[in-house]
C-alpha cells in the first residue's frame, strides 16, 4: 500500500526540488516581489514572467484542520483517523500548505491526536521521505 504522491510539473518542480534538500522555498516574483502558491509561470498581480524561489522559515500557525475517517484509500484506511492541518505561513499569511501534523520528522502521515489540536497553534515544517528523493512537507509543534 502506497501513498499518493505529488505529480510535480514544469511550474512546481522546483518547489519539490527544495522540499527533497529539507528546504521550503516559495516562489516569489522578481518584479514586485510578492509570494505565490500555488507555483505559476506568471504574476497574477503584476504579470511579470521573472520569479525566483526564496527560502522562509518554515514556521506557521495551524488555520485549519480535518480529521479523516474511511472510506479512504487503502493505504489511508489503515491509517485512520489521522489529521490533515491547513498552515498558514507566517512571512505570508495568506499563502497556506497542506500536511500532517506529525510528532516526528520521519512520519509519513498525521499521527498527533487531532482531539489536541488547536487553530492557530505554532508549527515548523519538517520533511518526511517519501520515494525517489520526494520528501513531503509536514508540520510539528513549534
Ligand atoms: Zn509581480
Amino acid at each position: 500500500m502506497t501513498f499518493l504522491l505529488p505529480r510535480p510539473d514544469d511550474d512546481s518542480a522546483p518547489f519539490w526540488d527544495w522540499c527533497g534538500k529539507g528546504e521550503l522555498r516559495i516562489q516569489r516574483c522578481s518584479a514586485c516581489r510578492r509570494r505565490r502558491m500555488p507555483p505559476r509561470p506568471m504574476c497574477p498581480w503584476c504579470r511579470s514572467w521573472a520569479a525566483a524561489w526564496d527560502p522562509v522559515s518554515g514556521r506557521g500557525r495551524v488555520w485549519s484542520f480535518v480529521v479523516a475517517h474511511p472510506p479512504l484509500l487503502p493505504a489511508y484506511a489503515e491509517r485512520a483517523p489521522y489529521n490533515v492541518v491547513v498552515v498558514e505561513l507566517e512571512e505570508e499569511p495568506s499563502i497556506r500548505l497542506v500536511g500532517g501534523l506529525v510528532t516526528s520528522p520521519d512520519e509519513p502521515i498525521g499521527d498527533v491526536d487531532p482531539a489536541t489540536i488547536i487553530i492557530g497553534q505554532p508549527v515548523q515544517v519538517t520533511f518526511a521521505p517519501a520515494v525517489d528523493g520526494i520528501r513531503l512537507p509536514n508540520w510539528l509543534r513549534a
